[in-house]
């Protein structure tokens, strides 16, 4: 990889029990979906090895120190990861854009929301609390929130550094053990966490990764029966899969499985702000992202400007390798590019009219990446497979509302509920949509919140359950014991 400097070995291996290691299963290449090209070979775990990892874990978990020592600690183990992380912002940031394909920049957020997780729940660590329940003089009733003891974490590729951080942070602040299986198209930026937490002192069998393939390595350590809870982001179908398998095991899962997120422009809102906001929601990472903002929901009155602006605007952007930082990066794979297209051909047979883009890009010198252009679809109908599908790519479709009843109608009417945005200078209308709109998150005048970090973040319906980031991702990682205690 000639286009990095490293402050530290790249670390491609297993990493167990506090070592890094090869595996008998072998390796597979990991590829710049920017150019096609191998960017480093990365060690596939068996189920062996996914075995010795779990154990790893458990015996970090029952022989501590890290469950029973001083919360104070191990939130200082945390500050220091994020204090490691921004001293390597860059090359890390690099990296993650060499693995993922996303711009420079978008990998250089991630990289500050990744450090940011660490410190916000090193933060947490010693402020985790129970609660006591009055039943009068003489019985004393307290609660204890526990560690929930291993916890399993299977990270997408899309966002590897952040929703890798997202699960692992709040688990070691708890007191648990981690084991992660970091995704196949891009599993660099997680093993380099270890390697940084390794060096913040965290102690051995504490995180442990295991990279290889979602059917072997992803499937057997949801399955393993030393696991005490699992944290799963990626699709729907994976994440019924992996209920099954832990369904056998009856034990907690956070699941976060995407969603066809809505923007709801109405014909008061401040036009230029709106625009920008429906543009970057869908752009952002190549609209490769679970909270896209994959449907526009605009007022009639203001459906041309709207739309025109749009158009414009997309037309414009520049596509190109992500570590070059144009507009627009590529897709992550050949199977995710031919997915979009099919999405947008099948889209153009039924009737759609394709506004802009609607193909892999045509420049030669993009040909070797997985380029898909820049999209706009509307005419179509809300029961239409391109609204009502996570398409994941830049691809945004349109849909025109009368009033507010006709907006909300049109927003919940997904199987999905992960995020809205709504743009409106109207409180009564603000108040109304946040109040019935089906969606873990809500944004007014603004989508997202640069990580959101803080905010307590997960679905309704079919985009999951369970909530992660903010204290309420602590929930997960803990278990309330009640000690009730009858004295004189
Ligand atoms: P996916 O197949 O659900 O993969 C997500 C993670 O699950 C990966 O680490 C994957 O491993 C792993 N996995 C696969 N099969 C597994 C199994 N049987 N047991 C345990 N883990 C398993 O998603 P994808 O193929 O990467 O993307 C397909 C679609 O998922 C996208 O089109 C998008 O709609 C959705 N997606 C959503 C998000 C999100 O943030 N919500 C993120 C990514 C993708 P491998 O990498 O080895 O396959």
């Amino acid at each position: 990889m000639d286009t990095l400097e490293l402050e530290a070995p790249l670390r491609t291996g297993l990493f167990i029990g506090g070592e890094w290691t090869t595996s008998a299963g072998g390796t597979a290449p990991a590829i710049d979906p920017s150019t096609g090209r191998e960017l480093a070979s990365i060690a596939q775990a068996t189920v062996s090895d996914v075995a010795a990892g779990v154990a790893a874990a458990r015996e970090a978990f029952e022989s501590g120190p890290w469950a029973t020592q001083p919360p104070v600690e191990r939130g200082r183990v945390l500050l220091r990861i994020a204090n490691l992380i921004r001293q390597r912002a860059e090359s890390l940031a690099r990296l993650e854009s060499l693995d993922t394909g996303k711009t420079l920049r978008q990998a250089r957020a991630d990289v500050q929301v990744a450090a940011r997780y660490f410190e916000f729940y090193g933060g947490v660590a010693d402020k985790i609390m129970g609660e006591t329940i009055p039943l009068g003089m003489n019985m004393t009733d307290f609660t204890l929130r526990e560690p929930i003891g291993v916890s399993a974490q299977i990270i997408p590729w899309n966002y590897p550094l952040q929703i890798g951080s997202r699960g692992i942070a709040p688990a070691l602040a708890a007191g648990c053990t981690v084991v992660v299986k970091p995704a196949s198209e891009a599993p660099l930026g997680v093993l380099q966490v270890a390697e940084i937490a390794r060096e913040a002192g965290l102690p051995p069998g504490v995180l442990n990764i295991t990279p290889g393939r979602g059917s072997v390595v992803g499937d057997a350590l949801v399955a393993s029966r030393g696991v005490n809870q699992v944290t799963f982001t990626g699709s729907v179908q994976t994440a019924i899969d992996v209920e099954r398998r832990v369904a056998e095991n009856l034990i907690p899962t956070v699941v976060e499985a995407g969603g066809k997120s809505p923007n709801l422009v109405f014909a008061d809102a401040e036009i230029d702000a709106a625009v920008r906001g429906v543009l970057n929601s869908i752009i952002q990472n190549a609209g490769q992202t679970c909270s896209a903002g994959s449907r526009l929901l605009v007022q009639d009155e203001v459906h041309d400007e709207v739309v025109g602006r749009l158009v414009e605007q997309f037309s414009a952007l520049r596509l190109g390798p992500g570590i070059e930082d144009l507009d627009v990066g590529p897709i992550i794979s050949h199977v995710q590019l031919t997915r979009i297209a099919e999405h947008v051909d099948r889209a153009r047979d039924a009737g759609a009219q394709i506004l802009v883009g609607g193909a892999r890009s045509d420049a030669p010198e993009l040909w070797g990446g997985f380029f898909y252009q820049p999209t706009v679809v509307d005419g179509v109908d809300r029961s239409s497979a391109i609204v009502q599908e996570e398409v994941f790519g830049p691809v945004l479709s349109v849909l025109r509302f009368r009033d507010v009843d006709e907006a909300l109608s049109l927003a919940n009417d997904s199987e999905f509920g992960l995020i809205a945005g709504v743009w409106t200078r109207n409180i009564d209308t603000v108040m109304r949509l946040s109040r019935r709109l089906a969606v873990g998150q809500v944004y007014v005048n603004t989508y997202g919140a640069g990580g959101g970090v803080e905010l307590p973040f997960g679905g309704y319906k079919r985009s999951g359950f369970g909530r992660e980031k903010g204290l309420e991702a602590l929930r997960s990682y803990t278990i309330v014991k009640n000690v009730c205690v009858l004295h004189t």
